[in-house]
């Protein structure tokens, strides 16, 4: 390979550290939206730990990490605005929708305003929770229409307001400050989605509830999520089992068997995106979405979604008539070693009119992949 260009990117540090801290990828990864690569330490912790479980005993080992899961709380609270005690490790973003949703114990029946686009396992389980999903008001490309979401809250408010920051499906930066903040005049319940914006755009946004995974753009290990729920909702929300005496009530939503490793993998993971300086992340990872956007806009007639300055770095594709999506996935990975994902319509078929190819790009990546990916297509 080539020396990086990184001429057109911010923080050329970032690239150069992030690249360094972990180990070399087989080809070229541009796949940060499903999982990113992990870095040495945060895989050397969740090792070290597997192995503390086999010296020590499970439980004592999970005892001495104690400390160390707490300062995770805390930076992940920090994330989100909130603070340790109003956080819960869980298994995945899915988990902790569905931990919240068994904690809140909504009459059935009860409306939920969610985008349109919404991806489409949340919207089966709010389902799942006889909750009634409409839509929120937006504009022709998707985005939240604050207007009408203040309309919305003024008329007939729903039991609470579900928005999914980033999409799976599209790169489009929700403006959840904004709509935070008119859920918060209304007195409706805010829930923030932050599944690919975690690590990605800025989630102390005021949201009452935040949750989230590890292994997209914090880069932490897979089986891991986290939820964020803010203490005057926490005291609202019944667990299955209460809380063990003297810890927080978010604890309880904690399962009490879990992939402990894996927890101290996101903890070190974390440390290190605070160290990057997530305001530096977001930049970077803003300038790649847009030269990504920019290199690949009209090659071979795909044609990018998102707006080209959209800041994020996930850039989704529409192919040229008699293109199939899943085919060329497949024909990157194999012929070309680069790692994207095709995303169907099932994904948001409340938006979607058609599969699209996802690149997402994490720090690392370079102008020289991002060409290389152009060329391929
Ligand atoms: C990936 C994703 C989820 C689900 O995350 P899991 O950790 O796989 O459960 C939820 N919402 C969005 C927008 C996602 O991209």
């Amino acid at each position: 390979m080539t020396e990086p260009r990184d001429d057109r990117l911010p923080h050329a540090d970032l690239g150069a550290s992030w690249r360094a801290s972990r180990p070399r990828p087989a080809g070229r990864h541009l796949d940060s939206a499903a999982s990113s690569r992990q870095s040495n330490r945060a895989l050397e912790a969740a090792a070290h730990h597997a192995r503390h479980e086999a010296e020590l005993g499970g439980y004592v080992a999970e005892a001495a990490a104690d400390d160390l899961l707490q300062q995770g709380r805390s930076v992940i609270g920090g994330l989100a605005g909130m603070a340790a005690a109003d956080v819960a490790f869980v298994e995945s973003a899915q988990a902790a929708l569905v931990a919240l949703l068994t904690g809140w114990r909504l009459a059935a029946g009860s409306r939920v305003a969610c985008l349109p686009g919404e991806y489409a396992p949340n919207v089966a389980q709010l389902r799942t929770y006889g909750l009634r999903p409409e839509p929120l008001p937006v504009d022709d490309r998707g985005r939240a229409d604050l207007d009408g979401i203040a309309r919305l809250l003024a008329g007939d408010p729903p039991r609470f307001v579900h928005l999914t920051h980033i999409g799976s499906h599209r790169g489009l930066l929700q403006p959840a400050a904004e709509v935070a903040a008119l859920c918060r005049e209304a007195g409706v319940h805010f829930v923030l989605d932050a599944a690919q914006s975690l690590g990605h755009a800025d989630t102390d946004l005021g949201a009452d509830v935040v949750y989230g995974t590890s292994r997209k753009w914090l880069a932490g290990p897979r089986g891991v999520g986290v939820l964020c729920v803010r203490p005057s909702l926490a005291a609202q929300l019944t667990p299955v089992l209460p809380e063990p005496e003297g810890v927080p009530p978010m604890r309880a939503f904690e399962s009490g068997e879990a992939h402990v490793a894996g927890r101290v993998g996101l903890v070190v993971a974390v440390g290190d995106h605070l160290a990057a300086g997530p305001h530096r992340v977001r930049e970077r990872l803003a300038a790649l979405g847009a030269t990504t956007r920019e290199l690949l806009d009209g090659v071979a007639g795909w044609r990018v979604i998102e707006p080209l300055e959209e800041p994020t770095a996930t850039t989704t594709l529409r192919p040229p008539d008699g293109v199939d999506v899943v085919d060329t996935r497949a024909r990157l990975l194999t012929e070309h070693g680069i790692v994207v994902s095709a995303i169907g319509r099932e994904r948001a078929p409340g938006e979607m009119t058609g599969p699209v190819l996802r690149v997402s790009p994490h720090l690392d990546a370079t102008v020289d992949d991002l060409e290389a990916l152009a060329a391929a297509l």
